[in-house]
């Protein structure tokens, strides 16, 4: 049963999770996800958003964002059979991932993908073999200090090496359109898109001066969602990033990003049962709290505490006190909060519900399988569908 109190900012009205539905599991509002698309875009202008799926590839959702014009961020031939069964035309569909085989480069260009990104010479040539004549563009290096969810060196390459790859790629039979770059997943601070779009920016008079004129500038994702510190609003991110762009680039080129938990996050609560509250001695007074969901069932942004999840119960009124909280699993990983301060009704009790707020992004696609015998997390879908 959906408690309206527990569940707040949510809007969807279908009857789902049934009443005997067993904890853990999701309830992903659709509304609240096109209310978010529908702020990105006034926000942003005249801007191509592409979702990213892996954030939540939820079919209604995809199903959904299509119906509110948006275009996807896919990284696997099953995330492109997914958005193509939900009815998305794969001209809308951008192979983001800097890592595939050949043979799903070919699945794609054979479902009509013609969009792919690269980050090195060995992929370029996949590609020119697989996908020949597709448009094409590079990811740069980024830094994702400021972010708390931040991404490796995995991905991208230096500028001078984009602009050589680039240049190597019309050589090649593709079609060079533009760079991207992603500064970090749940980053805070809007300047931190400025540097690279510097870069961004260089790459473009490089490739000039070989008679490439690129257009496309993809600031890729990032954009953050409000967990228990509030985060500041997606209009600081897009004017930031527009005045970079004004700066930088002496022609204007087509702006494109990659949401994925912004889009996706405020969008979902995740329903929890209590299974134990247990103290370690006689005289210590910070509870343990064991959930039945943790790290392996959906939780694993909670890695090193990165994510901090805003937690509402039915006892929300009545008095609380410190708190660890942990997963039910026998891994002791599995531990959500133990540094963080969070503070719990004195109520709370095993049987009782807690809902994390803002789950709605990475948490399903970060459930394990069966880890431990306990089962991935399932969605429920509420809110009106296209
Ligand atoms: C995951 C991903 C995104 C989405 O990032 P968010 O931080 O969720 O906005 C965007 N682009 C690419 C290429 C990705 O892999």
């Amino acid at each position: 049963m959906i408690n309206d109190t527990i569940v707040d900012g949510l809007t969807g009205t279908d009857p789902p999770p049934p009443q005997q539905a067993q904890t853990p599991y999701l309830i992903l509002d659709t509304n609240v996800a096109a209310a978010q698309y529908d702020r990105l875009t006034k926000a942003f202008g005249p801007t191509q958003i592409f979702y990213a799926v892996k954030a939540n590839p939820e079919p209604r959702l995809i199903r959904r964002l299509a119906a509110s014009g948006s275009s996807f961020d896919v990284a696997s031939p099953a995330e492109i059979d997914l958005c193509l069964s939900e009815g998305v035309d794969p001209g809308h569909l951008s192979y983001g991932n800097t890592i595939k085989k050949a043979k799903d480069i070919r699945y794609a260009y054979q479902r009509g993908v013609r969009m792919f990104v690269f980050d090195s010479e060995a992929e370029l040539h996949k590609l020119a073999e697989n996908a020949p004549g597709s448009a094409v563009f590079c990811r740069l290096l980024a830094s994702s200090a400021g972010a708390q969810w931040p991404l490796s060196r995995k991905f991208g390459c230096t500028p001078d090496m984009a602009a050589a790859l680039l240049i190597k790629s019309r050589d090649l039979g593709l079609n060079p359109v533009g760079v991207s770059f992603h500064v970090g997943s749940q980053q805070l601070d809007p300047s931190r898109w400025d540097a690279s779009i510097a870069e961004a920016a260089q790459v473009f008079r490089e490739v000039s001066a070989s008679g490439i004129e690129l257009d496309l500038l993809n600031c890729g994702g990032g954009f953050p969602a409000g967990y228990v510190d509030a985060v500041a609003p997606i209009e600081d991110f897009a004017s930031a990033i527009h005045e970079s762009v004004e700066r930088h680039f002496a022609v204007k080129p087509r702006l494109a990003i990659e949401p994925g938990r912004f889009i996706a996050a405020e969008a979902g609560v995740l329903r929890a049962e209590v299974v134990l509250v247990s103290h370690k001695s006689f005289t210590d007074d910070v509870r343990w709290v064991y959930l039945d969901i943790g790290r392996f069932g959906g939780l694993a942004e909670t890695e090193g505490e990165a994510i901090r999840y805003r937690i509402v119960t039915a006892y929300d009124d009545g008095p609380k006190g410190p708190a660890h909280i942990a997963g039910p699993t026998c891994d002791s990983v599995d531990i959500l909060y133990q540094v963080t301060p969070y503070e719990l009704p004195l109520e709370l009790k095993p049987g009782d519900m807690v809902d994390f707020l803002g789950t709605g992004a990475y948490t399903t696609t970060y459930s394990s399988v069966g880890f431990n015998g306990f089962a991935p997390l399932a969605t429920f879908c509420i809110g009106d569908n296209a």
